[in-house]
């Protein structure tokens, strides 16, 4: 049994539908990376994992089950338990996801509870200076402040780790050293990651799996070699393809001209298909449903015609 299984999941803020049936599955220990451009709906379905989404979110359909239990249907107490045990999350800002008013120490002891060893928990996030345990989050750096958050989400050696863009706000060299941090520690603890974010080639050295996100649905995933190396979704190549260029400049993701959907009800056919340079006449008007090419679930109605086309393209662009 997967340990997070998310199933035809359905969120709307208002009028705008964020999620439109995402599907997503992370075993025990996997480690998962969740790309694709802004507005795709990671975060949103990063928060839904814990029922964390804003007050304007509206569970429309579909479920999360996390561990087999199904976090939309769970009374309050059971939820809070099942998130203190079972989750962590690190989000972009680290300062922000603190609380302003609280010492370190005392946030980490919060979540330690009496007994709870608060400088082995610095320490193994590298903060050893004993006046960060007395200081308040807008003392610290923003690498430091992400330690802490780091520190306290995986205090309880939690079953899954939810990490959203968790380096994006961080400077180049400190992002890496706050990733290996996380790994080294989750590995550690035998905690499963869902590492959301823009930074391919960081997902594919890090990753097991890949999660590609379009228009609130999760349109390809597989292994993260598979899915990055040999992408069976049109939209997977052009984002593989021009990763590298983007990752080098710090600028955001185009894989391809025009910008992702806003949805705001079901997309009647594939959400990709008026950027698509492969889309026909039935990809606007019939939802794909999944269908396996390789080691890989795709949603696309002409995935299996274009295997090869697609694996040419993306030994041009290797
Ligand atoms: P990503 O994390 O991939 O950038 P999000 O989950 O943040 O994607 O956003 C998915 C869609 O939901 C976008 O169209 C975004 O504008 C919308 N959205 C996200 N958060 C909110 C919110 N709090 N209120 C209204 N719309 C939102």
């Amino acid at each position: 049994m997967s340990l997070l299984s998310v199933r035809n999941l359905v969120i709307d803020y208002a009028r705008t539908r964020a999620l439109d049936g995402a599907d997503l599955e992370v075993a025990r220990g996997e480690k998962v990376g969740l790309v694709g451009e802004s507005g795709s709906g990671k975060s949103t379905l990063g928060s839904a994992v814990g029922r964390l989404l804003p007050g304007a979110a509206r569970h429309s359909g579909g479920e999360v089950l996390l561990a087999g239990e199904p976090v939309f249907g769970l009374p309050p107490a059971r939820l809070r338990a099942l998130r203190r045990r079972q989750l962590g999350y690190v989000f972009q800002d680290p300062i922000g996801s603190l609380d302003p008013t609280m010492r370190v120490g005392a946030q980490l002891r919060l979540v330690l509870g009496r007994g709870g060893d608060v400088h082995f928990h610095l320490g193994r996030v590298k903060l050893d200076d004993p006046r960060v345990v007395r200081a308040y989050p807008h003392q610290l750096s923003g690498g430091m402040a992400q330690r802490v958050a780091i520190a306290i989400a995986m205090a309880t050696a939690p079953e899954l780790l939810v990490a959203d863009e968790p380096t994006a706000a961080l400077d180049s060299q400190v992002r890496e050293e706050v990733s290996d941090m996380v790994f080294a520690l989750a590995a550690e603890a035998g905690t499963s990651i869902l590492w959301l974010s823009h930074d391919l080639p960081a997902v594919a050295r890090r990753c097991d799996r890949v999660a590609v996100m379009y228009g609130g649905r999760v349109v390809e995933s597989g292994p993260a070699r598979e899915v990055l190396g040999d992408p069976a979704h049109p939209y997977t190549a052009a984002l593989a393809g021009s990763a590298p260029a983007a990752a080098a400049h710090g600028v955001r993701l185009e894989p391809v001209p025009g910008r992702p959907p806003v949805l705001t009800g079901p997309s009647p056919g594939c959400a990709f298909a008026p950027r698509c340079a492969f889309a026909e006449r039935r990809c606007e008007h019939e939802r794909p449903a999944p269908v396996r090419i390789r080691a890989q679930d795709v949603l696309c109605h002409r995935a299996a015609e274009l295997q090869d086309r697609l694996t040419a393209l993306s030994e041009v662009k290797a």
